[in-house]
């Protein structure tokens, strides 16, 4: 859904608010893609400062389904997201692309909240994802969940040189 900047642009002092829905069903991050669960709202705010300078403002949640990093189940994380950004509507395209990181949410006089939002997403994308704090992850030697309880690997009697081993592969998985 488009937005369009127009009326709030020709208005000097002129304030709009508007609510969208988010309309992307997946995230696009990493090489991966992760989907989004529900459809949040995004409160859209348009502040003409004068000069046909707009201020942009989008504020939401959204929540995504991210796999743990131990254990790969897959878990709902909530981002929030509040993005801004000053916009000098006389400025034509090439003018606006050298002065934004990313303009690619406005196209002429239309604002995509969508992008504007995603954008935004990405830089608050968590660094570590934990379907719990204490989440015991995936035995290293069968793959077991070991949040569902114990595999038989543990109790095995193990060769000291094998755990050695096992336990710097241990260390190297630990996140
Ligand atoms: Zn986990
Ligand atoms: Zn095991």
């Amino acid at each position: 859904m488009q937005i369009s900047l127009l009326e709030t642009a020709t208005t000097d002092g002129r304030t709009d608010q508007i609510n969208v829905p988010f309309e992307m069903d997946a995230i696009a991050h990493g090489g991966n893609t992760y989907p989004v669960l529900g459809q949040p709202m995004i409160k859209v705010r348009l502040e003409n400062v004068g000069k046909k300078v707009i201020d942009i403002y989008a504020d939401t949640e959204v929540k995504v389904s991210i796999p743990c990093d131990r254990c790969l189940t897959p878990t709902q994380v909530i981002i929030p997201v509040h993005a801004f950004q000053r916009l000098d509507t006389r400025q034509d395209a090439a003018e606006r692309i050298a002065d934004l990181d990313e303009c690619a949410f406005v196209t002429g006089m239309d604002l995509d909240p969508d992008l504007f939002v995603y954008f935004e997403l990405l830089m608050n994308w968590p660094d570590k994802i934990l379907c719990r704090q204490d989440c015991l992850g995936l035995c290293s030697r069968c793959g077991k969940n070991l949040n569902e309880g114990s595999c038989d690997c543990a109790d095995e009697p193990k060769d000291p040189r094998m755990a050695a081993i096992s336990d710097i592969f241990k260390k190297y998985k630990e996140v």
